[in-house]
């Protein structure tokens, strides 16, 4: 038996044998569905340069100002090809394999760092979207969420609720991220027996930190991923691939168990 299979065949004997399973998600599993990565060679900040990390005290000091560009399309380059490409995007095969594991009670939550919203498009129902959801605003204060139609032409009114200004609900740099979004995945992990982290490079805080308290709280993991991570030497099972290319293998195998 080959080494890949024998960890397929492992990891596999782990989810189904475990209790509460947790996957945690980053940029490798929405790749297949055409959304640009940020890290890596081939990512976002390696094409146009990290941007300012004080995006959100910007925005705040003039929203007006931010509508405006928005509105009138004067936005990064980096900005216009991530926008378009979580406009064009379809859930893929890895979503609709978490999908069905979370359909079959095999998975119970999905925490991801992606604001694509595909994990919600492929259907899942438990799913905590930790950077928000790039097809949500939100408003800074009270965080009421909101829907929207595309394209948006004029500055959104402020909050019904409590006025507060209103933006897109994925999360900005330097912003904070919302107490009730990180009190729920903080819920979702504890209880873990196994947390799977597919295609997150474990690095972006406080999203990371919650595979280290999953592992300090007696948690196992398995990670999936092109590449080693920081998370890397904390895991039980490491299986090196594209995200959806090892789900197809492990959903295979699962299925085999649970005949
Ligand atoms: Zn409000």
């Amino acid at each position: 038996m080959n080494d890949l299979n024998n960890k397929i065949e492992i990891a596999s004997k782990l989810i189904t044998e475990s209790k509460k399973v947790i996957v945690m998600t980053g940029a490798g599993i929405s790749v297949d569905s055409g959304v640009p990565t940020f890290q890596g060679t081939e990512g976002l900040w390696a094409r146009f340069g990290k941007p300012k990390m004080n995006a959100y005290s910007e925005f705040l000091k003039n929203p007006n100002e931010w509508w405006d560009r928005e509105i009138n399309h004067q936005r990064s380059p980096y900005v216009l090809e991530l926008r378009n490409a979580i406009e064009n995007s379809r859930p893929n095969e890895g979503h609709k394999i978490l999908q069905s594991l979370e359909n079959k009670k095999i998975i119970n939550s999905i925490i991801t760092q992606n604001i694509d919203g595909l994990h919600i498009d492929a259907g899942n129902k438990s799913v905590c979207e930790i950077h928000g959801n790039r097809n949500f605003l939100r408003c800074v204060s009270c965080h009421n969420k909101l829907t929207f139609t595309p394209p948006i032409t004029e500055q959104p009114s402020n909050c019904k609720l409590c006025d507060g200004v209103i933006k897109y609900d994925s999360v900005m740099f330097g912003e904070p991220i919302p107490k009730k979004i990180l009190d729920n995945a903080r819920s979702m992990i504890s209880g873990a027996d196994l947390i799977i982290a597919i295609g997150t490079s474990s690095s972006v805080r406080p999203a990371a930190g919650l595979s280290w308290i999953a592992k300090s709280e007696g948690s196992k993991i398995i990670e999936i991923n092109t590449n080693e991570t920081k998370l890397t030497n904390e895991c039980d099972v490491v299986i090196k691939g594209s995200a959806t290319n090892i789900l197809k293998k492990i959903y295979c195998e699962i299925k085999k168990v649970m005949k």
